[in-house]
């Protein structure tokens, strides 16, 4: 019998979650009842609406239910790390709440992790329901992640991925803070597959990532697997520099070997403007990654459970 455990991390999901449980159940239900058991992890990132209380009603109907509560919202992908970390399983599926991620992929995840495959990911195509400005955020970010750091990130992948064991150990060895699963995956290698789907739409609420935490995202992303940003910092210092050495020759030959002088203001402005901003940009690439070594270096948790309430047969 192979122990297999669906991780949805909810913030703010109470609508969701009875429809999500619901259809979790049905794919459940049609699969082989004596290869698999199935369980539902629920990890409350520590929402502000009754997400928890609806996560007890439903454990209170459905058997195989567990839940993990953090005491504050430590973010999306800390709750997956979360679930990686305390859930004891054969092979674990992660799953946003929202419905976006369909369930009835469940099966197709695990026929391809049957026929070997270490790590299952999926990839959404661009769907008609999205908006064009998430389209565009999204595609942009991608298009700069891919050129930024060494590893290959596709476009469109997102959290819902099939994990064998193997993989879950190495996972939680990982325990750096500015976690990012979508870099982190094609880092490990293992065997991957990769299934393409239409995502659905969002069935209650809002998006959770709100512009902030996307470009939050985007920077860890970014920073997380590259210090290219600070190689071009290098690069456009040198390449100034030297526009700089051929001006200055310039400068002084017109003010030594003519009766002419340069006319001011305007170029040194310029200058001195450019010049300027440039250097703060450099130094807020330089201050990012100064900050994560910062952040790193106390060591602290991911996330602080409040509550949690995990099947141990052992128990
Ligand atoms: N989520 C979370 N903590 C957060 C933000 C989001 O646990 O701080 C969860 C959210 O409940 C959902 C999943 O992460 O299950 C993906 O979030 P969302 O659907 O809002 O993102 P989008 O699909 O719009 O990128
Ligand atoms: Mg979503």
């Amino acid at each position: 019998m192979k122990k297999i455990s669906i991780i949805v991390p909810c913030f703010n999901e109470k609508e969701n979650l009875f429809y999500l449980n619901q259809k979790l159940q049905e794919v459940f239900l049609n699969q082989p009842k004596e290869k698999y058991s199935f369980r539902i992890v629920f990890i409350n990132d520590g929402s502000s609406d009754d997400t928890l209380l609806e996560i007890k009603e439903l454990k209170r109907q459905s058997s195989n239910i567990d839940f993990i509560s953090f005491s504050r919202n430590f973010g999306h992908q800390q709750a997956i790390k979360a679930g990686i970390d305390c859930v004891d399983a054969d092979a674990i599926i992660t799953m946003d709440a929202d419905m976006q991620h369909p369930p009835h992929l469940i099966p197709e995840l695990i026929e391809k992790w049957e026929e070997g495959f270490d790590i299952v990911n999926s990839k959404r195509f661009d769907s008609k329901n999205q908006s064009f400005m998430k389209k565009l955020t999204s595609r942009s970010f991608y298009a700069l992640l891919n050129k930024l750091s060494y590893v290959k990130i596709e476009s469109g992948t997102a959290d819902f991925r099939l994990l064998d064991k193997k993989v879950i150990e190495q996972l939680r060895n990982l325990n750096e803070q500015n976690l990012f699963f979508r870099g982190v995956i094609p880092w490990l290698g293992f065997n991957q597959y990769t299934i393409d789907y239409y995502p659905d739409e969002r069935r209650f609420g809002k998006t959770k990532y709100t512009a902030q935490k996307m470009i939050s995202l985007a920077i860890t992303g970014i920073t997380s697997f590259s210090i290219k940003p600070l190689r071009i910092s290098i690069f456009v210092g040198l390449f100034l520099s030297v526009i700089a050495i051929f001006y200055m020759l310039y400068a002084l030959y017109i003010g030594f070997f003519t009766d002419r002088a340069i006319a001011g203001w305007t170029s040194v402005i310029v200058s001195v403007l450019f010049i300027g901003g440039l250097q703060l940009l450099m130094l807020g690439i330089l201050g990012e990654y100064i900050g994560k070594i910062f952040i790193e270096n106390k060591k602290r948790p991911n996330y602080i459970i409040d509550q949690i309430d995990i099947f141990d047969e052992n128990k």
